[in-house]
């Protein structure tokens, strides 16, 4: 199997290298998106979590901290908004977002951001992770529909 973005040898759609690249460059366009200069990380110490702060630790300039709006970084997934979503259209939750809050890991899909973790050796409890009743619903979705996973996530990326 090849790399999908450099064409080199890999044994998934993207290579370590591509994937790291990818999911910092969307981290970064979502920083530089919403202005984020001065964010805290509701990190929980899920593989989400911890990655979110690592890539806010690296990549929000610490320069102008203190100055602009206080952010709050969520760990979400394209899989979690996906998630939001379909809770929305069960309408069991009110999926409306705190004005100052956002996240930087909501292009990539939980499985990539599993990967990043396991490449950039980010140490996370694997005790903690988001498995809501949504979550499983998803999951048994996808086992019977193929793609219901991207397909929801696609949507919920438009959907915010
Ligand atoms: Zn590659």
């Amino acid at each position: 199997m090849e790399c999908n973005r450099c064409g080199k040898k890999s044994s998934d759609e993207l290579c370590d290298n591509c994937l790291t690249e990818v999911i910092e460059k969307r981290a970064k366009k979502a920083i530089a998106k919403a202005g984020i200069t001065n964010a805290a990380v509701e990190d929980d110490g899920s593989c989400e979590g911890r990655v979110s702060s690592y890539l806010a630790e690296r990549l929000i300039s610490a320069k102008k901290a203190k100055k602009g709006r206080n952010w709050l970084i969520v760990p979400e997934t394209a899989d979690r908004k996906a998630e939001k979503l379909l809770e929305k259209m069960l309408e069991s939750k009110s999926t409306r977002e705190k004005p100052n809050q956002t996240s930087i890991i909501s292009e990539s899909m939980s499985e990539e951001v599993f990967r990043y973790a396991k490449i950039r050796k980010i140490k996370y409890n694997k005790h903690k992770e988001h498995k809501t009743d949504t979550t499983k619903l998803i999951e048994k979705l996808e086992k019977s529909h193929k793609g219901t996973k991207t397909a929801l996530a696609k949507a919920g990326r438009q959907l915010k």
